[in-house]
């Protein structure tokens, strides 16, 4: 089998795989790996999205245009999601800080970069370094408001302005996690979306 072939084999088990992975696979560059992928890009075979590579499922063409948050499963609107790298590969993007927080949660143990988008500015700040006003009476998105500033003195002038507390990154996650955790009502993500009808008929 050719090599394209077999990549799409592997992409047809796996859903998703690096450029990276597939140069270890085959045992060549990854330059020779980019250039099978432009290639089954040109076929209309894939699509490439943050890095990896993805079978382009054409049939389902049309859900996948709108990405939605892995946390509360709102379509992804702002043009600068919060955005998670794990493991160096897998980018996987949130609606907003708070839902990034808990994505986070997740991968506690794992090394992450994250990027966040100072509020005013919009220029990328690592998520790390930034400064969040949390629980403040503006509500771009999910409750409570985690809003991303670059410079300390900005997060105290909006909260001047907005209420809400003056965080650093690891006090703003304790507080959105463990809020989470303690009273999940406060937040506007669909509870019990999982049930089983001949239950409901029962009770
Ligand atoms: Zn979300
Ligand atoms: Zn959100």
């Amino acid at each position: 089998m050719e090599r394209k072939e077999k990549i799409l084999e592997i992409l047809k088990e796996k859903k998703e795989i690096s450029v990276k992975e597939l140069s270890k696979i085959f045992n060549v560059s990854e330059m020779t790996i980019y250039r099978d992928i432009r290639e089954l890009e040109k076929e209309g075979e894939i699509k490439r999205k943050h890095g990896a590579v993805l079978l382009n499922e054409k049939e389902n063409s049309e859900s996948l245009l709108v990405d939605t948050c892995p946390i509360c499963d709102k379509p992804i609107t702002r043009a600068y999601p919060y955005r998670i790298t794990v493991e160096e590969y897998k980018v996987i993007e949130a609606c907003c800080e708070h839902c990034g927080f808990l994505l986070h949660s997740k991968y506690e143990d794992k090394p992450v970069s994250a990027i966040t988008y100072d509020f005013i500015t919009e220029n990328p700040i690592s998520a790390l370094n930034a400064w969040y006003v949390v629980g403040s009476s503006a509500v771009p998105c999910c409750s409570p408001s985690v809003i991303p500033f670059a410079s300390k003195e900005d997060a105290e002038r909006f909260k001047k302005g907005f209420g809400g507390e003056v965080m650093n990154f690891i006090d703003a996650y304790n507080t959105i996690v463990n809020n989470m955790n303690i009273n999940i009502k406060s937040c506007c993500h669909p509870q019990n979306t999982t049930f089983r009808i001949d239950q409901l008929k029962k009770s």
